[in-house]
């Protein structure tokens, strides 16, 4: 009697819904063990100076080469390895492997640049992160200004005055700290003066209309205004169009990031785009590219 009630129960999932639920379950089981198995990789993203056109840093974004499935999403894996906390391990190898990547770009001969690495909210509760993070920079010989750390505000807000000592302690090391994703949190102003952060990214859902929602583009004016006046530096995330390149140099934005100028891309790609580190625009095309 329960068994059939359970199987008729199941037919309320539509097969669309069952599948990803499996899919779920096979990621889950395969992720312990993905980082052994040798199977995460880092891309890198330039963030470009909006003014001087140059490539000022590069975001680490992981994925992972499943054996099957090809190229994961951290959008699909990051949640599951939050919950059960390979978050962690994995975490720190992005932030080692990202570390030691800016380096050897150094050691290659290329002038400085920031690496930015997110943080996910469990790595930022682990009560020896600031140590993990300084070993990472000794391991790795990067300097502490050559790495920014991306953090969210709804993680921050969790513990408050946890969060404050933290990123206290992590900006003495001389790391500079991004707030993630911003204006899609329960932004408390109160607090964002007081979190000693040097950089807010505007969220991507924000930038994507801007040309077309007059909502986004209030949004967007209001916290390029609202760095200006804390002093912290602006990037935009998610650029894919020259019109929304020009309206957010129009406004002063520092910094923006995006499909426009590069997708995420494996390290030797970004190491023929820094031979030519200044983007020059393409008018017949209508599109950017590297100068040379
Ligand atoms: P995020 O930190 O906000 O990273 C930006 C995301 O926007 C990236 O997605 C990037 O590929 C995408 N993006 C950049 N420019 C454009 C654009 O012009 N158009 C569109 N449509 N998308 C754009 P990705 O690489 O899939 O990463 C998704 C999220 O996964 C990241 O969002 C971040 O929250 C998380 N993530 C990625 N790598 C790590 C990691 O090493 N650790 C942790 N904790 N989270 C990570
Ligand atoms: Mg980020
Ligand atoms: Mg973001
Ligand atoms: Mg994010």
């Amino acid at each position: 009697q329960a068994k059939r009630q359970g199987r008729n129960q199941f037919q309320f999932y539509s097969p669309e819904i069952n599948a990803q639920l499996r899919q779920r379950l096979t990621l889950e089981n395969e992720l312990h063990g993905a980082l052994e198995r040798n199977e995460m990789l880092v891309y890198y993203q330039p963030l470009i100076d909006l003014h001087s056109k140059q490539i000022m840093a590069m975001e680490a974004l992981v994925r992972w080469q499943h054996p099957t499935l090809g190229l994961v999403s951290p959008t699909k894996f990051i949640p599951i390895a939050e919950a059960n906390n390979l978050i962690v391990p994995i975490g720190e190898w992005v932030l080692r492997t990202a570390c030691a990547q800016n380096r050897a770009w150094q050691l290659a001969g290329f002038s400085p640049i920031r690496i930015s690495v997110n943080l996910s909210a469990r790595q930022f509760e682990l009560p020896n992160l600031v140590e993990i993070i300084s070993q990472i920079l000794q391991e790795t010989e990067l300097e502490a200004s050559n790495l920014e750390l991306e953090v969210t505000e709804s993680f921050l807000m969790a513990d408050i005055e946890r969060s404050m000592k933290t990123l206290k302690q992590l900006r003495e090391l001389g790391i500079s700290l991004a707030l993630d994703d911003f204006g899609t949190g329960y932004s408390s102003l109160n607090y964002l003066k007081r979190f000693p952060v040097n950089m807010l990214k505007i969220d991507r859902s924000f930038v994507q209309d801007v040309m077309t929602n007059p909502d986004s583009a209030a949004v967007t004016d209001a916290i390029i205004a609202l760095a200006k006046s804390l002093r912290l530096n602006i990037t935009a995330e998610g650029v894919e169009t020259q019109e929304q390149l020009e309206y957010l140099q129009m406004r002063g934005c520092d910094e923006g990031q995006g499909f426009y100028f590069s997708r995420p891309v494996p390290a030797d790609i970004i190491t023929q785009m820094l031979r030519q580190p200044v983007v020059v625009c393409q008018p017949k095309n209508n599109r950017w590219r590297q100068a040379g």
